[in-house]
């Protein structure tokens, strides 16, 4: 089940990160019009816009090629995007000062958490963190050095850009920390989620042979029950027991009969239907639910089980053999009725003498309402 999740969890990444970079093909050219039409636009971002949807488009591609991993595509449509960033950013700042009014100011500095929270979603908690103070530092260490240097070109920016830079520093610090932050839970809520499930599958399953085991056998009777009630379909159940097994034990040690349980578990499962559910009621006895399975389709199987297990051999000489106890649910059928008949045909089938199936039924259930 950890595996399931973790694979589900890998699909949903892939789509948001299709999701993402189309945002990324289609977004640059709507800023291109938009500051276009306004006047606003940089004089580079007249080419590096266009570039840059570009650029995501080539990593859209290349995601959906298969051959790269998330990590991977989202690393590079990154660093596309922050480098593109962080670099018209120093360029303005530090080389055209009178382009930097403030919408150039705020629009610019926007969009750099935009990318930071994408590197928190794609990339690996570390990795992000590293990215993200690069990325700050890369963003204001050289204009906080400016301002801290006097250097004249902090005279040429609109009066209030000083102060904006000192605001948006905390505020995108603040930010990364934050992220951070969420990041930590969410891996921890991940490792919580995996641990309960392994917990499920260890609660549920037999330790010896890997089947279900009796809580989850009961849990799929009642649920068995409760359907064929509902829908009026055959349901059968078989208890198999292995004949004089304490002989095996007695003879050849606890561990071989450990063995046979093992290998019993094995070649029962392979003559199953993958609707059918085989657990271990416990010590050498086993149940077998087929739904939409009528007894004597049921009993059909059994012998075919009967038949294997009596012609296998176990690797201690002696032949194992099984005897089962068939029935249908019947109307009216709690689990204790049910599983009684079903005992009752077992004992039938041991007092009969063993290596045998017998059936015991009650009146079919009635048409469906
Ligand atoms: P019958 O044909 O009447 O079913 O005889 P039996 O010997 O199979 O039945 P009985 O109930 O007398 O003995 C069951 C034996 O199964 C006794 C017990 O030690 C053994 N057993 C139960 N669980 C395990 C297990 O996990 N491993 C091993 N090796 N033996 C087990
Ligand atoms: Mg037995
Ligand atoms: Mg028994």
């Amino acid at each position: 089940m950890p595996d399931r999740s973790a694979r589900e969890t890998e699909a949903l990444l892939a789509r948001v990160m299709q999701g993402a970079l189309v945002l990324g093909v289609g977004v640059p050219p709507v800023l291109w019009w938009i500051e276009s039409r306004a006047g606003v636009i940089l004089p580079w971002d007249r080419v590096l816009l266009p570039v840059l949807s570009l650029g995501f488009g080539l990593c859209l591609l290349a995601h959906r090629s298969g051959r790269f991993g998330p990590e991977t595509i989202g690393f590079v449509a990154l660093v596309l995007l922050e480098v593109y960033l962080v670099g018209s950013w120093l360029t303005m700042m530090l080389g055209f000062p009178e382009l930097s009014r403030t919408y150039q100011v705020v629009s610019l500095l926007f969009w750099v958490p935009v990318g930071l929270a994408a590197a928190f979603v794609f990339l690996p908690r570390r990795t992000a963190t590293v990215f993200g103070i690069a990325v700050h530092a890369a963003t204001f260490v050289p204009l906080g050095a400016a301002v801290l240097l006097r250097w004249p070109i902090v005279a040429a920016w609109p009066d209030d850009t000083v102060p904006l830079l000192g605001n948006l520093a905390l505020a995108m610090g603040t930010f990364i920390v934050l992220l951070g932050a969420i990041s930590h839970l969410k891996s921890r809520a991940v490792r919580a989620e995996r641990g309960l499930q392994a917990l499920e599958q260890l609660a549920t399953t037999d330790g010896l042979t890997g089947l279900a085991n009796r809580r989850a056998m009961a849990r799929e009777i009642d649920a068995a029950i409760a359907l064929g009630h509902r829908t009026g379909q055959p349901v059968a159940l078989a208890v198999i027991d292995l004949d004089h097994f304490k002989r095996i034990n007695d003879r050849h040690g606890h561990a071989a009969g450990d063995a046979v349980l093992v290998q019993v578990a094995q070649r029962l499962g392979r003559h199953l239907r993958a609707a059918d559910r085989l657990g271990r009621w416990g010590g050498e006895e086993f149940v077998l639910l087929a739904p939409a399975t009528t007894a004597s389709a049921c009993t059909d199987l059994c012998e075919r089980l009967r038949r294997d297990i009596e012609g296998a051999e176990f690797g201690h000489g002696d032949p194992v053999t099984l005897s089962a106890g068939v029935t249908a649910l019947a109307a009216g059928d709690d689990a204790a009725q049910w599983f009684a008949r079903a005992d009752e045909a077992l004992y039938a089938a041991k007092a009969g003498g063993r290596n045998r199936i017998e059936v015991r039924l009650r009146p079919p259930l009635p048409e469906a309402a």
